[in-house]
């Protein structure tokens, strides 16, 4: 019976190894017929690759709204926006995204009330924006952590006032047609270049001294910026739907 036991878990280890294994029978290697990549000019520094959606470009909030629907009034100058009052989202919806999202924290307060704002992807899961330069705060709270998951690999913060960048790739849970969690979201996390989030499995939406379990959500919801009363600073704004 035991041995049996270990005989079906051997199996079921190799099947579930074998299914994580992509088939790529399809082409042979190095087959020329394979398509090719669809050409896409890069930006430079920062600026948006030519087939991304540019949601901020330092001139208007004309994509952007506020959870009520009244146009965003953040304060928009000198080629950046600073929060104001209130969360603003984006008019269009996403899943699936990479995301480019430069940040500049003002240089007061501390703990959590320093520079605290933050990238809600899907309007539900942050990804927090702080100043963490000699900040200390709780790690799972302090910046490019999945607020209340995950802290960041390692700190990669700039001093407040610096421009600082996120590259964000998410892939949006889903749920089957009963509405339960057919697949969790996943979040990779660049803070100025540097890998601070790998792939990480959110275990639901964000909520604050709490970890709440997942609701079934559509499949695309905006972006959403936070407010949490600190001018906080925001610009080049980009989006790549996956
Ligand atoms: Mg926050």
């Amino acid at each position: 019976m035991t041995a049996r036991l270990i005989l079906i878990g051997l199996l079921t280890t190799a099947a579930t190894a074998a299914a994580q294994i992509p088939d790529l029978s399809a082409w042979e290697v190095h087959d020329m017929d394979r398509p090719q990549p669809p050409v896409v000019t890069p930006g430079s520094m920062g600026s948006a690759p030519s087939d991304a959606i540019v949601l901020f470009d330092g001139s208007d909030l004309s994509q952007w709204q506020h959870r009520d629907g009244r146009a965003a009034s953040w304060t928009v100058k000198d080629g950046f926006m600073e929060v104001t009052t209130g969360a603003i989202m984006t008019r269009q919806a996403f899943g699936d995204m990479q995301l480019h999202i430069e940040w500049a924290t003002p240089n007061s307060g501390d703990g959590q009330d320093s520079g605290n704002s933050g990238v809600y992807l899907m309007n539900t899961y942050e990804v927090q924006v702080l100043n963490s330069y000699e900040n200390p705060t709780y790690p799972d709270g302090m910046a490019a952590s999945v607020y209340g998951q995950y802290p960041p690999l390692i700190n990669a913060s700039r001093p407040p006032g610096e421009w600082q960048t996120y590259d964000i790739i998410f892939r949006r849970p889903h749920f089957d047609d009963a509405g339960n969690l057919a697949m969790p979201a996943r979040v990779t996390v660049l803070h100025n270049g540097v890998l601070v989030q790998d792939s990480v499995v959110l275990t639901g939406p964000t909520g604050h001294r709490s970890r709440p379990a997942y609701k079934t959500h559509a499949d695309k919801l905006p972006l959403l910026l936070q407010d949490h009363n600190e001018p906080t600073r925001y610009r080049n704004i980009w989006v790549r739907e996956l």
